[in-house]
């Protein structure tokens, strides 16, 4: 390409964690099909002795589609990274000890009679005859039972009505991708980047400790926290969400695991915050997120290792946030991605679905070196939307948790929510409708879980449903929830699953 091709000729990932190695490869197969010369030269610097936080290991459903995208096949992928496969995550404690409910990737029910099942459902609650909705979501059933098979295509059967991610070593993630990117044609860095430097609004270079100074048109700031382009050099700023969620600090201890993996994660409600377990096929994650108002750190890494199942199998490694998001994950051009964009707590295990969406994003709005400022502002009003709607979905789970003990939990549930939230619980109070907006990263049927475990149903249902016989519904009811029982118990176990993937990986 020439100077006067308005094409961007060269793009620099600035970090190899998770969110670098991901932009990596998948720019590097988004250009393939183009002849090399008008393909931009694509390089990433990372730095080994900074290091990643690569803790990142549940993930939710559409990860299978980014995996697809970038033609990393699934018995390849599970077996390089260590996954299991997830149907959901499994909330313990949350409306009090011995409480649990379930948020599975599924409907509940198939829709009857032009209304979703749930309304069905919902109806029945209201008449005293059921008080969880989980035995209408078919991996929830699964998970429960312990048995998976991938869903099937054809939209009738009953076990197409579900999805599922991965629990994955972030780490060895992170190695996969950097093989296949560095196969496509990225180049990699190793260096410690020292200064950034910029021209009008832009970033023209950075320089390494070692003299090198590495140019390019396009900048993707994957450099963790730090965010040593979009923040330290551009000062995009940032918005603090900590007063909906105090949790500003985490501890992540793995262990060997005890006992065959679960096909969910685990949240459970602490006393000052939540502890996960994400089972891998060779360890388990755990970890504790906790907000640093309401307990020392000491007292935390004792209540997370009071609750471990198996020996440790590294030290305790302790990580600090502000929740919130970069004001514009793109200025100039710098575009963020991962943690350099902004922090969620991991509670719905979203981080690494925002990296994909972004990248998604910045495919489609792809810009030339012009930087046109109508495709930032589309890029950066799209990513405020969805870091808002996942932001609403955490924040509902801490501000509707009856849990009695723990001062951070009266804190959550007194704190007004942001009314955008306050909008979507008052819609599901007053029907069950979830608004289906398009840059949602849940569904109505994620909300819906989450809501009911959370003792949040509606006080209406649809005029169609309620109109209906009860008794006609409900032994409707039992015979759909008998129907996923019955199919779900010809499912393989989860180690014969496991197994078959990994026969698959040694053949070829
Ligand atoms: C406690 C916790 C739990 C989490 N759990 C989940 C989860 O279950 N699911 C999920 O989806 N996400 C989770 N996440 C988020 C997930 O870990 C991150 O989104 C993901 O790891 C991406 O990180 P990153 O690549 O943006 O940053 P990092 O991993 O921090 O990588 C930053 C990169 O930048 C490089 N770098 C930084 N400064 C320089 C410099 N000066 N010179 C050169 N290179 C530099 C580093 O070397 C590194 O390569 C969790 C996060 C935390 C904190």
């Amino acid at each position: 390409m020439g100077d006067n091709d308005p094409r961007i000729a060269s793009i620099l990932i600035v970090g190899g964690g998770t969110a670098g190695w991901m932009a990596a490869a998948a720019l590097s197969r988004a250009f393939s099909p183009l002849p090399a010369p008008a393909r931009p030269v694509i390089k990433l610097v990372e730095s080994d002795a900074i290091g990643t936080v690569g803790v990142g290991e549940a993930t939710i459903p559409p990860i299978r589609q980014f995996n697809r995208s970038i033609g990393l096949d699934e018995a390849d992928f599970m077996a390089s990274t260590g996954a299991t496969p997830k149907l959901g995550i499994a909330f313990e404690g949350w409306m009090g000890d011995g409480s649990r409910y379930f948020h599975g990737f599924g409907d509940h029910g198939p829709d009857v009679q032009g209304q979703p099942y749930r309304q069905h459902l919902f109806r029945l609650k209201a008449a005293g005859r059921l008080n969880s909705l989980d035995r209408w979501s078919v991996p929830s059933v699964m998970a429960a039972a312990g048995r998976f098979a991938r869903p099937e295509a054809d939209p009738r059967s009953i076990l197409s009505a579900y999805s599922y991610a991965y629990h994955f070593d972030a780490g060895l993630f992170a190695g996969r991708l950097s093989t296949l990117a560095q196969a496509a044609g990225v180049t990699r860095l190793e260096g410690r980047i020292s200064a950034v430097d910029t021209a009008e609004d832009r970033v023209r270079a950075v320089q390494l400790e070692d003299g090198r100074r590495l140019e390019a048109d396009l900048f993707i700031d994957c450099s963790g926290f730090r965010g040593l382009l979009i923040e330290g050099a551009l000062k995009a700023g940032y918005e603090d969400w900590s007063r909906w969620l105090p949790c500003d600090r985490a501890i992540a201890i793995p262990t060997r695991a005890a006992r065959p993996p679960d096909l969910y994660t685990t949240a459970r409600a602490a006393s000052a915050g939540w502890c996960w377990r994400i089972p891998l096929q060779h360890r388990v994650g755990n970890g504790y997120v906790y907000s640093s108002a309401f307990i020392e750190d000491d007292a935390a890494l004792d209540e997370l290792a009071a609750g471990l199942e198996g020996p440790a199998e590294a030290e305790p490694n302790r990580l600090r946030f502000v929740t919130g998001r970069r004001r514009a994950a793109w200025k100039g051009n710098v575009v963020a991605l991962g943690l350099a964009s902004g922090f969620l707590e991991p509670l719905e295990s979203t981080s690494i679905n925002l990296i994909q969406t972004g990248i998604g994003r910045l495919l489609e709005l792809f810009p030339d070196r012009d930087f046109d400022p109508v495709l930032i502002a589309e890029y950066n009003r799209r990513t405020e939307l969805e870091w808002i709607g996942v932001r609403d979905f955490i924040i509902a789970h801490y501000h509707l948790a009856a849990r009695a003990e723990g001062a951070l939990w009266a804190h959550c549930r007194e704190t007004p929510p942001p009314d955008s939230l306050t909008e979507r619980l008052s819609l599901f109070r007053a029907r069950g409708e979830i608004d289906p907006t398009h840059h949602d990263s849940f569904r109505e049927a994620s909300w819906t879980s989450v809501l009911t475990g959370l003792d949040l149903w509606p006080q209406k249902v649809a005029p169609q449903v309620g109109g209906l016989d009860l008794e006609a519904v409900e032994s409707q009811a039992n015979r759909v929830s008998d129907l996923i029982a019955r199919a779900t118990a010809t499912l393989p176990d989860r180690l014969e699953f496991l197994r078959g993937v990994q026969m698959k990986a040694e053949a070829r």
